[in-house]
């Protein structure tokens, strides 16, 4: 997925001053973005929000879809990404990524695209001609500076480790949890994770208490520490947790289901424009360049991403002020 805000502008506004050290439940509610084009898709987007820029090194989360069958397909044309991991986690459909490392990958509920950016690469999303209606979360971890020239990669992951108490179960996607450990790749100490809990019951899970957590309702009926939380809401839960609880509204009869997202507090000030996840205006100014010079056919270190038929995404036109990097809070 990327990021095609018409005019992209950084974040700013009131709210958390610091990182929490201390547990806290701060309920954002997300905004909603069109993906651009006449009938675009809209997403909700809940991180970079006014008030959090990043929790761990999570720093954007969009929750898409249930996509109506009359909608248009999913198409996400070549774009580029620097400085970041793309996390790409269906609850259903499926997606194809194609990217200029050659790779080619379907990835459909249960299995996690990992995409590694690293100093440039880029990548085509389409939902496949056949991908039932699409629903899923597009997730974006930035990279420390000691990585964040490395190497672009892409992993498939089909086989990810389950965490269950009592009528809570958790695919742990990224990272570590209560034990489990993802296959994929991190570069911080990062969990990332699917919690499904049933009809009225619900578990705990246990957590690093020296991170920060967030959770994403990604259903109505959610209940987390006891405390409702909004579908389609991130509430912030700042550090200083070892456990916590998640249930469902029996009343409902469906279950609920979320993302748990969490990591030690990312500690550097982050610039973030378009698909870039950078440190400074001059680096967004030459990654821009290079990535107008791409879609021009040149050889850059974004490569082409030669499976994909149609013509690449041009880069949006930069403000007229120079862009600054920022801390994790406004
Ligand atoms: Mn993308």
């Amino acid at each position: 997925m990327s990021n095609l805000e018409r005019r992209p502008e950084e974040t700013s506004g009131g709210g958390l001053a610091t990182v929490s050290h201390r547990p806290t439940r701060t309920v954002l509610a997300p905004r909603e973005v069109p993906l651009g084009g006449p009938r675009a898709m809209v997403v909700r987007r809940t991180l970079p929000h006014r008030e959090l820029r990043t929790v761990g090194a999570w720093c954007f989360v969009d929750d898409y879809g249930p996509a109506s069958p009359a909608d248009p397909r999913m198409v996400v044309p070549p774009h580029p990404h620097t400085g970041l991991q793309t996390v790409t986690w269906l609850q259903s459909g499926e997606v194809l990524h194609q990217d200029s490392l050659g790779h080619e990958q379907v990835v459909e509920p249960g299995a996690l695209n990992l995409m590694t950016a690293g100093h440039g690469i880029t990548h085509a999303e389409t939902a496949t001609p056949t991908s039932p209606p699409l629903r899923g979360v597009q997730l974006w971890v930035a990279l420390p500076d000691a990585d964040r020239a490395t190497a672009p990669d892409f992993e498939h992951h089909a086989a990810l480790p389950l965490v269950s108490d009592g009528g809570l179960s958790a695919t742990v996607l990224l990272g570590s949890l209560a034990g489990a450990q993802s296959p994929a790749t991190t570069f911080t100490p990062i969990v990332g994770a699917d919690v499904s809990v049933g009809a009225g019951v619900g578990g705990e899970l246990a957590l690093n208490p020296s991170w920060e957590h967030a959770v994403l309702a990604l259903s109505a009926g959610l209940a987390v520490d006891g405390d409702p939380v909004p579908e389609g809401a991130l509430v912030y839960l700042g550090c200083g947790r070892d456990r916590l609880s998640f249930a469902s509204d029996g009343a409902l009869g469906t279950g609920a289901h979320a993302l748990l997202l969490g990591g030690e507090p990312f500690g550097e000030e982050l610039l973030m424009w378009w698909n870039f996840v950078a440190r400074t205006h001059d680096e967004v100014v030459t990654a821009r360049d290079e990535w107008t010079a791409a879609v021009g056919g040149a050889a850059t270190r974004f490569g082409q991403v030669t499976a994909y038929d149609g013509p690449a995404l041009p880069a949006p036109a930069l403000p007229g002020t120079r862009l600054r990097p920022r801390g994790s809070r406004p």
